[in-house]
């Protein structure tokens, strides 16, 4: 799997990634750790679900952050690429500078 995105400014404040629902199912379950590999860093991370009204207040929906137990910092504009090369190897995250 492969998953890219480029990281907005509410993304840069959430030091999170957004994960499109459709796009869920190819990570680990909501809330559980998991691992992946930054360059040569094996970093905890978890997806997990924040409520929002964003298409109004009678239409309350979910959207889905990608968390990093980590002090690195994501910022606006960078491209961010998750991928897992198979069912068994590890998840690796590339980062644009
Ligand atoms: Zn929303």
């Amino acid at each position: 799997m492969k998953y890219s995105r480029k990281v907005s400014k509410e993304e840069a404040q959430k030091n999170a990634v957004f994960i499109d629902k459709p796009k869920l199912k190819l990570f680990p379950e909501l809330g559980k750790e998991f691992k992946i590999k930054i360059g040569k860093k094996n970093v905890s991370a978890h997806i997990n679900a924040v409520s929002c009204t964003c298409v109004g207040p009678e239409k309350p929906h979910e959207h889905y952050y990608l968390h990093l137990f980590s002090s690195l910092q994501f910022k606006k504009g960078q491209k961010v690429s998750i991928s897992k090369k198979s069912p068994k190897s590890d998840f690796e995250m590339k980062i644009s500078k």
